[in-house]
């Protein structure tokens, strides 16, 4: 997070428990501070980073191929609640082929996902292109 903190006059340092995004262990703590509207901070939020564990386990499978994280729909960008659903490990070329034909990204994105061995996706975009049903 920034280095800019800005203190809520209602909430204070306003903080969050982050969760893996993957078996919803706590990983840690958000200071939200000020939130617009001066809102209470979620009780619970998702960290795009999984806990040691998961990423033991994601890193093992990225070893093979690359690691696609599916995640509930219920899942929205700051929701309480991702909910991690299940992963597909397909091969780099795949996903080379998935992320830049089936989403358009650039090339140089692409290329960052696939050093980074793994994407996180809501469930139905999983199901839009195929991967899961
Ligand atoms: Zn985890």
């Amino acid at each position: 997070m920034g280095k800019d903190l800005k203190i809520s006059p209602e909430h204070g340092l306003n903080p969050s428990v982050m969760a893996c995004p993957v078996c919803g262990k706590d990983t840690g703590v958000a200071l939200c501070g000020y939130m617009r509207g001066d809102k209470k901070s979620p009780v619970k939020m998702l960290d795009l980073d999984p806990c040691k564990d998961c990423r033991e386990e994601l890193d093992r499978h990225a070893l093979h191929g690359f690691v696609i994280v599916l995640l509930d729909d219920a899942y929205t960008e700051g929701s309480f609640w991702p909910w991690f659903k299940t992963y597909v490990v397909v091969k780099r070329e795949a996903a080379r082929r998935i992320l830049s034909e089936g989403f358009g990204m650039h090339e140089e994105t692409v290329d960052e996902h696939i050093k980074r061995g793994k994407i996180l996706m809501p469930f139905k975009v999983g199901v839009k292109i195929g991967l899961v049903q």
